[in-house]
């Protein structure tokens, strides 16, 4: 893995503007750990307040939130059926537990809040400084790609 670039985004892991590292690394496809095939480079974002992978999905959507709702609804049912508990010792502590389950998943189904999308988000971040690097403080050059030379790093001023 080696750390090519750096931009400014918007961090899915800790929600706020973030300065990114990208860091990039050679795949091979290994056949029983000998590299065969080469697959080419692969890269990533990772933010440097939290340290994780800035574009990676970390919330759940809505429709996940629902199919377990309708899940722990069918054992809370389950459970309160006639009879359903008989001859178990701790019955009442399941349908208690069920019972909390349920208004615990029904509460986090109707606090759910849609994300604005990551474009939206990116639109309000503010510009990184194009003059200078971020890690040594050398002034970039554009050639026409805008990058420090000592650090032998890419600074982005746009990430997509
Ligand atoms: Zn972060
Ligand atoms: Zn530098």
């Amino acid at each position: 893995m080696k750390k090519v670039g750096y931009g400014k985004d918007h961090c899915n892991a800790c929600e706020r503007e973030a300065v990114v590292e990208k860091w990039r690394w050679f795949t091979w496809f290994h056949f029983f750990w000998i590299p065969l095939i080469p697959l080419g480079f692969h890269h990533n974002w990772v933010c440097t307040l939290c340290l994780k992978d800035a574009n990676a999905r970390y919330t759940s959507g809505i429709v996940i939130k629902i199919f377990l709702l309708l899940v722990i609804f069918s054992v809370t049912a389950l459970l309160f059926q006639p009879n359903a508990t008989d001859g178990i010792e701790y019955g009442w502590i399941m349908k208690t537990l069920a019972a909390l389950m349920f208004l615990g998943s029904t509460f986090w189904v109707m606090m759910h809040k849609k994300q604005p999308s990551k474009s939206t988000l990116r639109a309000s971040i503010t510009p990184i400084d194009t003059r200078t690097c971020l890690s040594c403080g050398e002034p970039l050059t554009s050639n026409p790609k805008l990058l420090c030379v000592p650090c032998k790093l890419e600074v982005y001023k746009k990430i997509d």
